[in-house]
Formats: structure tokens, sequence, C-alpha cells
């Protein structure tokens, strides 16, 4: 089956998903075409800034479009978990969600200090995940370099919250 002529249009709306009134940018079917996964992988190939050491990706969905970009640059991929998830000595960050807050770890020893760090994730929402993320890489004495996101909810703006906390390296594919 061929590719419809732009990849975004496999990411479907799904309304009243986790909740009423919130509408779901659903990857999935993005995911089970070969050639828009691959469209997708090689936009994100095609901006990332030159030598990054490492790829960081959250879980879950940031692991499936972080490793593949990850192998295409040639660099390390580290995954960021929820918390009680990695087994090795971690270091962690908590953010507020709507009811309550998430917590993210790494491996205290995942990231060299210095490396040159690249964030994917897919979607970027209220920039809750791709924040406390940031804020891990930057206690590991990484350096930063840039945030992609195949995908950013505007009207949320978590591009601006995340532009007051010194986070301004994000680029959106959509
Ligand atoms: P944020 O922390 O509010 O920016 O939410 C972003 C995180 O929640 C990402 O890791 C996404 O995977 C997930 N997320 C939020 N909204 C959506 C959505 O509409 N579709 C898929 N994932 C979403």
């Amino acid at each position: 089956p061929s590719a419809p002529a732009d990849w975004a249009d496999l990411i479907r709306d799904v309304p009243d998903f986790p909740k009423p009134g919130v509408v779901f940018k659903d990857i999935t079917p993005l995911l089970a075409s070969p050639a828009g996964f691959a469209a997708v992988v090689d936009e994100l190939v095609a901006r990332a800034p030159e030598r990054i050491d490492v790829v960081v990706g959250m879980e879950a969905r940031g692991f499936i479009f972080g490793a593949p970009v990850a192998l295409r640059l040639g660099a390390a991929f580290v995954p960021i978990r929820k918390a009680g998830k990695l087994p090795a000595e971690v270091i962690t960050a908590s953010y507020d969600l709507e009811y309550g807050t998430e917590t993210l770890a790494v491996h205290a020893d995942a990231v060299r200090p210095g490396a040159r760090v690249l964030i994917v994730d897919d979607v970027l929402a209220t920039g809750g995940t791709v924040g406390a993320t940031a804020e891990l890489v930057r206690r590991l004495g990484a350096e930063l370099v840039a945030v992609t996101v195949v995908l950013e909810l505007d009207f949320l703006h978590g591009r601006e919250k995340l532009a007051a906390r010194g986070i301004d390296q994000l680029t959106a594919l959509r």
C-alpha cells in the first residue's frame, strides 16, 4: 500500500481520550505504515544538530522515535522512565499533572558530563515531560543541544513554558 503524501495524515485524532473533551493524537497508524514511519524518522534525523552524542527518549513513545534516530546518528540511546522502572542508581525529577504529579528517572551514569544531547518525543503538550527531562539532562552535566518532537499542540503553550525555563532549542516537525 502506498503512503499518503504527508506522513502527518497518518496521525489520527481520537476524541474524548483519555477523558471527555480531550482530542488524543494517535500515532499508531503512522507506526503501522513502514513508509510513513521511515519518512518521519528521516525528517527527525534531517533536523538533528551536528555531533549529537546521546539521544534521550521518554517512556513510552519517545522510545519509538528516539531509538531509530539514535541509530541513524551513530549516537547512544538513553531511556527516561517513569520512577521505579530502572534497575540501577537513578536521579529523578517531578512535575505537576492536572491531578497529582509524575516522576521521571534516568540512570545516574547514563550520560557522561559534557555529552551533546538531543531529546526526542512524540507529542509536546503542556511541556511538563520535556521540562523534567531537560532538568535531568542538565543535572547529569550534559549539554542539552536540542529538543525535537513530532507534533506540537500549540494551544497548550508548552513552548512558551519551556522557554521561560531556558529551554528554547525546540523543533516540532508539525
Ligand atoms: P506534556 O508533558 O503535557 O507536554 O505531555 C507530553 C507527553 O504526554 C508526551 O510524552 C506524550 O507522549 C504524551 N501526550 C500528551 N498528549 C498526547 C497526545 O495527544 N497524543 C500522544 N501523546 C500525548
